[in-house]
This record gives structure tokens, C-alpha cells and sequence, in this order.
């Protein structure tokens, strides 16, 4: 049997305060450390009610909550889940953790609670809490300001890269036009960097939603195969896309951007040999795969390549094709469309990036009736009229003066409104170009309506837009109509142009 001094001084050396209650709720016992804690000269607590070390407002419930204990008699923490305060003599107030345990004393009940002051966590709970909002703040800021100055600099950059391209065409000098070549670069450079920053901010601040249906893998592997092809057989790779029967069900334009981001980077990373767009069917999924015989990529950077700003074997700030934003460009669209992008590699040998997407619900495919082209007449390339729509002035001037520059005749409206009023006075045009977002709410799809319905059905349009709204893809089946995304590039908007007049 312990004598009760050695109790004592055992219950002293604890490090925890610790008191003892009996069934009324009176200190019995308080160890060293209570009166250390609390600031009570020795053995001035003993005999009074336990209520004495809370805090005033919490004394009246805890009489109700001390006899509700003594009646479930089990081993555990008091509170759980709730912050407990203590009160010390001087009535300052601090948080504490309380474990009780009964004991059994004949045939009365005691309660023995350890107290601990837990104020130093706490502060340093309360200081990572902090820590976590201001990250979390400065994270929405840092989004805000990207989407911001994206947003800002497309125009400006949209009108430089345009009037670089009309500046081009009316420069005869070959030192010039090297400079001016020079210039063009550097601009597409920068209309690359401004779309990848534009997509992760829209991605980021959720304002790309996901436009679920069925449809023809094949659809978009022919768009691969158009878009990629000439890149591929410009490094001397084979490229093979693969033309699958079956449809899947997801998102056709977020499915397509991370197929351009991940043939990309197959074609840039690889140096020679193929690049292969593959398609395979398990039960209800369905596998597509972009395999190269590139570069590879080593395990150990695995991991990281779908981080933003990662790119392997380049230090910050020192330049390289690209910037690190494409994998994760790749990765955020992974996570809206609930896919996991899986990637292996062997280095030397090449990489494959895959993917499943859920099998179409609708087992027959929707075949779309082509549009018939021969009901569009021909027209002339030189000489063609077009009606140009667009709302800034800065844009929309460079863009006559290219499209002036090339031989066509120009016509310009700054609104729907205007573009309205100009389709009235004139039957002449063979082809509108028009902004998709335009002042007043007005859209460019909108304008187009306007002008077949003046000028007939398919009367030609180019829609050029930075918007993947269903509106605008909705239209896409549409072959008196092109659609293309700003910052526009000059040679591309004139292609576009020359196709659809040719058509
Ligand atoms: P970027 O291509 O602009 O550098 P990404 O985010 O698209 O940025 O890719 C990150 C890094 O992953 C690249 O820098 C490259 O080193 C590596 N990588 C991506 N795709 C491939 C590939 N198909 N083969 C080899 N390396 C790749």
C-alpha cells in the first residue's frame, strides 16, 4: 500500500495541474501545479467548489454538467470539441484541456481532472489560421490581378500583332522586314504566354464551366490531325492519328485544349521519329493516349512537370520554347473533368500521356449532315467586301488596315448597331468579320444572325472571340463560319479569310 505522502508528492510531480472533486463538486485535492496555474496560495482551493476556476459566465451550467458526468462515470476528455476556458485568482481567463477521470471511493464517486493550458498552442493554432487566410488572400489577389492584366493586355497586344502583320505587308526592305519578322515573334511569344495566363485564371476563379455530351472522338481527332499535322511534318515526324468509332461523354472543347497542350509538347520534345494520337476501348471507358518517341522524361521529374512555371532541366529566368504552363493548364482541366492524366516515360525513348473518358450514354453516335458548302458562291479573293465589327478602336483600325493591305475592301462598324445599319444600306458584302463580345451586351453571333438574315443563310463569317460559351460553340458545325481566338495573329486571321471566300 502507497502511503498517502508519496500519493502526494507523485500527484505533484505530474505535469499537468490536477484537482480532485467529490460528488458535490469540492476540491478535495489540487497537485502543485493548480495552485501554480491558478495562482492560489497553497491549500486555498481545497474545500471550496470547483466552480472557482472557471470563468463566472460558465459557473452556473457546469453544477449541471458535473452531475451529468458523475452519472456516465467514463474515462474522457470534458468538452470535446469546444474550447474550455479556466480562470486564474486574478480573474484573468486562459484555454485550457480537461481530462476526467471517476474514481470510486466506497460508495461515493469522485472526479479526478487534469487540467492543461494550452494558451501557447493555441496562439500558435491561431497564428497558422492567420498564416493560412493570408495565404489564402493573397492567392485570390494574385488570381485577380493575373485576370486582370491578361485581360487588359489583349487589346493592346491583339492591335501590335496585328499592325506588325500589316506593316509587313507594306515593307519592302529586307532589313526591315527581318526586324519587322523579329518583332512578330516576340509578339507571338507574348500572345502565347497571355492565353496560357488567361486560361489559368479563368480556370482558377471557375469561370470556365463544364458543357457535358456525347460525342465522335473522331470529330476531335480530325481537328488534331488538321491543327498538328503540318507542325509535325515541319520537324520531319511521322504523325498518325488514329479514327476511332466511338463517342465518349465530356467536355468537347476542355477535352480538345488538353489534347493541343499535350500534342504540343509530344511534337516539341520530340527530335525525331513519331508522335501517335491513339484511341483505345475498355468496357466503358475509353483510352486516349499521345505517345512520342521524344526526349522522355527522368522519374524523378515526373512528379513535377504538372506544376505551374515547371520545366525540367530549365533554371527561373533562364529562357526556353514555353513557360511551364501547359501540364498545368493540363492538370486543372483534368480536375474539372474528373479525369487523372497518367504519364510514363523512359528517357531517350519517349513518353505517353493518357487519359480515360466515359463512353457516350447515347449508344448511336450523332452523325452531323454536313453542311452543304456548293451553296455559297464563289468569290473572287481579290476585291471581296467585308463588313468589319468591332468595338475597340484600337483593334478594329489595325484590323482594316491589314485586311486593306491584302486587297480587300473594308467596311467598319463599331457596335451591332452600327454593323446593322451598314447591312441595310448595302448588299454587297461577301463576308463579315466580327468581335464576339460587343458594347451594349451585344454579341458577334448576333451580328451574324443579323447578316443572314439579310444576306441569306450561309453568307460567310468569321467570329473571332476568346469566349468558349455554348453559343459560340454551338456554331461550330457551321462551314460558312469560322471561329477563331483572340490575341488573333494577322497571318491567321488573313488565311482564314482566303478559305472561307475560296470556299
Ligand atoms: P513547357 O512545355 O512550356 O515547358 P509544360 O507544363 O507543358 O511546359 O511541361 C513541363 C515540362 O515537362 C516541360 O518543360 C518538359 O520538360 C516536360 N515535358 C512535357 N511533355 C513532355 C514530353 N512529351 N516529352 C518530354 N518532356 C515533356
Amino acid at each position: 500500500m502507497l502511503s498517502s505522502a508519496l500519493v502526494r508528492s507523485v500527484l505533484d510531480a505530474l505535469p499537468d495541474a490536477m484537482v480532485i472533486i467529490d460528488s458535490a463538486g469540492n476540491i478535495l485535492f489540487a497537485n502543485h501545479q493548480v495552485e501554480a496555474l491558478f495562482g492560489y496560495p497553497s491549500g486555498e482551493i481545497v474545500g471550496g467548489p470547483v466552480e472557482v476556476l472557471l470563468p463566472e459566465r460558465f459557473r452556473q451550467r457546469h453544477v449541471g454538467h458535473r452531475k451529468g458526468y458523475a452519472s456516465t462515470r467514463r474515462v474522457r476528455p470534458m468538452g470535446a470539441g469546444l474550447l474550455l476556458f479556466a480562470t486564474r485568482k486574478d480573474g484573468t481567463e486562459f484555454p485550457v484541456e480537461i481530462s476526467l477521470s471517476p474514481i470510486t471511493q466506497g460508495s461515493d464517486i469522485l472526479v479526478a481532472a487534469a487540467i492543461r493550458d494550452v494558451s501557447e498552442r493555441r496562439q500558435v493554432e491561431q497564428a497558422l489560421e492567420e498564416a493560412r487566410r493570408d495565404a489564402e488572400r493573397a492567392n485570390i489577389a494574385k488570381s485577380r490581378f493575373l485576370a486582370t492584366a491578361s485581360h487588359d493586355l489583349r487589346q493592346p497586344l491583339q492591335a501590335l500583332g496585328l499592325l506588325n502583320g500589316a506593316l509587313r505587308r507594306m515593307v519592302t526592305d529586307t532589313d526591315c522586314r527581318d526586324v519587322l519578322e523579329e518583332q512578330d515573334q516576340a509578339v507571338d511569344a507574348m500572345s502565347r504566354l497571355l492565353n496560357a495566363l488567361l486560361d489559368i485564371s479563368k480556370l482558377e476563379s471557375g469561370a470556365i464551366k463544364l458543357e457535358l455530351k456525347d460525342f465522335e472522338v473522331a470529330t476531335l481527332f480530325d481537328e488534331m490531325r488538321r491543327e498538328f499535322g503540318s507542325m509535325a511534318a515541319n520537324k520531319g515526324l511521322a504523325f498518325s492519328v488514329d479514327t476511332p468509332r466511338d463517342s465518349v461523354h465530356s467536355d468537347p472543347a476542355l477535352v480538345g485544349q488538353v489534347l493541343r497542350n499535350l500534342l504540343s509538347n509530344a511534337i516539341k520534345y520530340t527530335p525525331q521519329g513519331r508522335v501517335e494520337l491513339r484511341c483505345t476501348r475498355h468496357d466503358d471507358r475509353i483510352g486516349i493516349e499521345i505517345r512520342d518517341s521524344g526526349v522522355g522524361i527522368a522519374p524523378d521529374q515526373l512528379p513535377l512537370i504538372f506544376d505551374e512555371f515547371y520545366q525540367v532541366g530549365v533554371t527561373p529566368n533562364s529562357s526556353r520554347d514555353g513557360y511551364g504552363l501547359g501540364l498545368s493548364i493540363v492538370h486543372r482541366i483534368a480536375r474539372l473533368l474528373g479525369i487523372t492524366v497518367a504519364v510514363s516515360s523512359e528517357p531517350g525513348k519517349g513518353s505517353v500521356f493518357s487519359f480515360d473518358l466515359p463512353a457516350a450514354r447515347e449508344i448511336e453516335a450523332t452523325t452531323g449532315a454536313p453542311v452543304a458548302a456548293n451553296a455559297r458562291s464563289q468569290v473572287p479573293s481579290g476585291g471581296a467586301e467585308i463588313l468589319l465589327v468591332e468595338d475597340e478602336p484600337g483593334v478594329r483600325n489595325a484590323m482594316r488596315m491589314l485586311l486593306k493591305l491584302e486587297g480587300y475592301r473594308v467596311t467598319v462598324a463599331s457596335s451591332y448597331e452600327d454593323a446593322l445599319g451598314r447591312l441595310r444600306e448595302s448588299e454587297d458584302y461577301d463576308l463579315v468579320v466580327t468581335d464576339y463580345h460587343l458594347d451594349g451586351g451585344r454579341t458577334g453571333t448576333q451580328v451574324i444572325a443579323a447578316a443572314r438574315e439579310i444576306l441569306g443563310e450561309s453568307f460567310r463569317a468569321i467570329l473571332v472571340t476568346g469566349d468558349t460559351s455554348s453559343a459560340v460553340r454551338e456554331m461550330q458545325g457551321d462551314a460558312s463560319l469560322r471561329i477563331t481566338s483572340k490575341p488573333i495573329n494577322s497571318d491567321e486571321l488573313l488565311a482564314l479569310v482566303r478559305d472561307l471566300l475560296a470556299g
